[in-house]
C-alpha cells in the first residue's frame, strides 16, 4: 500500500504531533495514529517514542483510544 511517497522520520514525528495537538487532550492509540498519519503502525509506534523525547507534553498511559474504543496504551498532548 505505498502511495509514492515515503515520509521521512522527522515529517512523520511532525504529523503525529500536528494530530494530537489538534486533539489536545484526546487519547489515541499507535493504531489510530497510524492511520491518521498514513504510516504503518510500526513506523508510528517508532516516531511515539522519539516524539515522547522531544514532546514534553505528550502522555501514554493505558486509557480507552478515543477513535477505535479499545483498552490500549494511548498518547495524547495536554491542553496548553
Ligand atoms: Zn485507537
Amino acid at each position: 500500500m505505498s502511495n509514492g511517497k515515503d515520509p521521512t522520520a522527522l515529517e512523520v514525528m511532525k504529523r503525529l504531533e500536528n494530530f494530537l495537538t489538534r486533539s489536545s487532550g484526546l487519547p489515541f492509540c499507535a493504531e489510530c495514529l497510524a492511520h491518521e498519519a498514513g504510516i504503518g503502525v510500526d513506523r508510528a509506534r517508532r516516531a511515539l517514542v522519539e516524539l515522547r523525547q522531544t514532546l514534553g507534553r505528550l502522555r501514554a498511559e493505558r486509557r480507552w483510544c478515543a477513535r477505535c474504543l479499545r483498552w490500549e496504551e494511548v498518547f495524547s498532548v495536554e491542553t496548553a
